[in-house]
């Protein structure tokens, strides 16, 4: 099947309120721009030098996505047009992308990436660690940033039981910070959660934006 075979595909089966990010991490232009005549908007990458290398090629309406795990230094790079980075995962990071967002007098949208895998990640924050992030004066003075919502990566595993329960506890631990947006002065509304081999399964347990690179332009070989 073609790229924008796959897509349609993907969008007839999607309901409407998910938002559909396309991981073009590792594809050439070509891919791209075949999606993007499709009628895709929305694309995820993962290294920054790539997104931003694409960013120029590609036309000005496409809404750039960094999925990736974000180094501090690399944050001036994608600060011009990022629409929103779906790692953070830390304080000092969120004071980063702050700052440089203020250079280009943008507000840049971020989700802090919650840990819920089995397997030991290195990335990811527990949720005491978005509690007190999301507490904190700091954050409260962080005028060119908002944490709209959360991302989780549930373990690499055939184990469907094991990925609902790890996508249920991420559910759960959004709605609960939902309640108290007040406390956190900060609309949480953006759940991400769902890739190619897991998304129906994420969509079932409450995600609203589904992160999807092979099913669309096939498998990569690193
Ligand atoms: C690569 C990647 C995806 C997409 O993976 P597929 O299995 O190709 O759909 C989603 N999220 C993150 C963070 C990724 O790095």
């Amino acid at each position: 099947m073609t790229i924008s075979e796959n897509l349609n595909k993907l969008k007839n089966e999607l309901p409407k309120n998910i938002t559909l990010v396309a991981v073009s991490k590792t594809r050439p232009i070509t891919d791209l721009m075949e999606a993007y005549n499709a009628g895709q908007r929305i694309f995820g990458e993962n290294k920054v030098q790539e997104m931003e290398s694409k960013w120029q090629e590609m036309p000005k309406d496409v809404e750039w996505h960094m999925i990736g795990h974000v180094q501090r230094n690399k944050v001036k790079y994608m600060a011009p047009f990022v629409s929103l980075i779906h790692a953070v995962d830390s304080l000092k990071l969120l004071k980063e992308i702050n700052k440089e967002a203020r250079k280009n007098e943008r507000v840049i949208q971020c989700l802090l990436q919650i840990k819920i895998a089995k397997e030991d990640s290195k990335f990811g924050m527990d949720e005491e660690d978005a509690v007190n992030l999301l507490s904190s004066e700091v954050y409260k003075n962080l005028k060119n940033i908002e944490v709209v919502g959360f991302m989780g990566m549930a373990t690499f595993t055939e184990d469907e039981e094991q990925i609902s329960k790890e996508f249920q506890k991420l559910k759960n631990i959004f709605d609960e910070f939902k309640t108290r947006s007040n406390d956190f002065g900060t609309e949480l509304r953006v759940l991400s959660m769902g890739m190619s081999g897991d998304f129906r399964l994420a969509i079932d347990h409450g995600s609203n934006m589904v992160r999807i690179g092979s099913a669309i332009f096939g498998e990569r070989n690193y």
